[in-house]
């Protein structure tokens, strides 16, 4: 029988962390070991030439995902699979480079991404070379100056070195040395995070218009729900390495459901109700080290009841949002 895969599929992944001290300070202090669960036992699908966006609140396990997904940590259980291959057995097959070349990543901080004493024809024509893409010179420096004009920049900039461009000229080097493999999976981890808001705008244009010519599927990580919003098909909130609401962007923003995503979005201000306040995140994260029974947000959430404290909520499907609350299925919200 044959069954169509999804472009990106994401079944049960988890990445658990040992961040006990060394043996001997454990067995002199008597500690047990310490494990993270940075990412627990999430599912997810992206289309071709879709963007998921994962959103949430710092530490909750959105940069480990990305990471999960190109390869640069294992996953603890759980697979990834792109068009029906498994990725990470695909990274370590004879054929790793095929892999390789299909995914990659565009980092948050576009100042410490690239290599300082590097010129731009090094750092935007490394993958070529790795990769044994291009191995004659004249076409190698025709493909990096070719990259560079399709993210804004001069064909002359390729003896540049990264300081002598701004934030948001470095990220188009990100994004041009990100697009030198011709992958066609990107994973974004907060890449406009660190420009202003004016330059953040034209790095998310360029993003949206690559997607569009080169029929490139995103995740994309961003804490910033006007980003999201702008840039995102589906959106998946995560809250202390779990996802608990994944939904169409529109149904999403309209239609929150689960208590998290209500507090996330209640916190953004609205052109419509300026001069009422804005309601912040309540609360502090628990500690990820420990943390609570059952619903992991239940210490700050409205609606908790005893369920919620003793029994962790599962995914249910309702008006085309996959939600894990007891209070939505209840009907109680
Ligand atoms: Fe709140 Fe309970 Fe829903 Fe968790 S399961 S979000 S504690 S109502």
């Amino acid at each position: 029988m044959n069954r169509t895969h999804a472009f990106l599929e994401v079944r049960a992944l988890s990445k658990t962390f040992d961040v006990s001290p060394p043996l001997l300070a454990r067995v002199l202090e008597r500690k047990p070991r310490q494990m993270l669960h940075a990412v627990d036992r999430i599912s997810f699908s992206i289309e071709r030439g879709q963007t998921l966006a994962l959103v949430g609140e710092s530490g909750c396990g959105k940069s480990t995902v990305a990471r999960l997904l190109v390869g640069l940590y294992e996953p603890s259980e759980g697979s990834v699979h792109l068009e029906g291959q498994e990725v990470h057995s695909g990274l370590q097959s004879k054929d790793s480079r095929a892999m390789r070349r299909r995914m990659q990543m565009i980092f948050q901080d576009p100042y410490a991404s690239l290599n300082p004493r590097w010129r731009v024809q090094s750092i935007i024509g490394e993958g070529l070379k790795v990769q044994g893409i291009v191995t004659d010179p004249q076409e190698y420096k025709s493909r990096v100056e070719n990259l560079l004009t399709t993210v804004g920049l001069s064909a002359a900039d390729v003896t540049k070195y990264p300081h002598q461009f701004s934030g948001g000229q470095r990220q188009r080097i990100s994004i041009a040395r990100a697009l030198a493999t011709s992958p066609d999976f990107l994973v974004c981890d907060e890449p406009t995070s660190a420009l202003d808001v004016s330059v953040q705008a034209q790095v998310l244009n360029i993003m949206k218009d690559l997607q569009h010519e080169r029929g490139l599927t995103y995740l994309f990580i961003s804490h910033n729900l006007a980003v999201v919003r702008y840039v995102s098909d589906r959106v998946g909130v995560m809250y202390l390495g779990r996802l608990v609401e994944i939904a169409d962007k529109n149904e999403l923003f309209e239609n929150p459901r689960h208590p998290y995503t209500r507090m996330l979005i209640d916190a953004v201000p609205k052109l419509k109700t300026t001069g009422q306040p804005r309601v912040p995140v309540q609360g502090e994260i628990p500690n990820p080290l420990n943390p609570p029974t059952g619903c992991s947000f239940h210490p700050r959430c409205p609606h908790a009841s005893s369920r919620c404290k003793n029994e962790r909520p599962d995914f249910i499907y309702q008006h085309s949002t996959f939600v894990a609350c007891h209070a939505v299925e209840e009907g109680r919200i």
